[in-house]
């Protein structure tokens, strides 16, 4: 795929305007502010979009939560998965990278990164679990490998070759930062006053 402005500019009007809605009304509920999306390869149209759901059940992360929705669709509107870009807005956990894998995506975009999610999030598991559970330090999974490949979608703004589009693109990715940041706020407002997901 080359990563040109309109591909990066597409993953982020999905992450903007197909899964921050439904994660600004789930952060409501007492759910994380992880969502996810999948593409068609081919023109980039949005086949679905889905949010956290962990108040309803823990394993529901944004990503699973997707899958949920994808796999509910008639099979006619469901393509196969290697036609598709799985987009998550933030750096998949052990669970949904398994999740992934499983469903047979050779592929996933991801906005926000682990040390996002642990230090400006104050979400701290998916890097505890890979330490705690594989033994993998500083979430370094192998981000190339025999089922997929991960794609930082910043890495790929910072290497566009023209100053204006990596500008325009970071001053969008700053808009969606504070965005997060605010969702978050809920949600750890939640936390206080106590949910019940285990890992919270
Ligand atoms: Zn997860």
């Amino acid at each position: 795929m080359d990563h040109s402005r309109e591909f990066l500019e597409r993953l982020l009007d999905v992450i903007e305007k197909d899964i921050a809605p439904k994660t600004s009304t789930a952060v409501q509920e007492g759910n994380k502010l992880f969502g996810a999306a999948v593409l068609r390869k081919k023109d980039l149209s949005l086949i679905c979009a889905d949010t956290n759901k962990e108040t309803e059940w823990p394993l529901l992360h944004g990503e699973v939560s997707c899958l949920r929705t994808l796999n509910s669709m008639p099979v006619s509107e469901q393509p196969p998965a290697k036609d598709c870009y799985f987009i998550a807005t933030h750096e998949p956990c052990s669970l949904c990278l398994s999740a992934i894998t499983w469903s047979g995506f050779d592929n996933f975009y991801f906005l926000f990164s682990y040390s996002d999610t642990k230090d400006a999030f104050n979400i701290p598991h998916d890097l505890k679990i890979l330490k705690e559970v594989f033994k993998c330090d500083h979430g370094s999974y192998a981000h190339s490998n025999a089922y997929w490949t991960s794609y930082d979608i910043v890495k790929f703004i910072d290497a566009l070759p023209n100053q204006q589009d990596k500008e325009a693109l970071h001053r969008r990715v700053v808009g969606l930062k504070e965005q997060y940041n605010h969702m978050s706020e809920v949600y750890q407002q939640h936390k206080k006053e106590g949910n019940r997901i285990p890992l919270n």
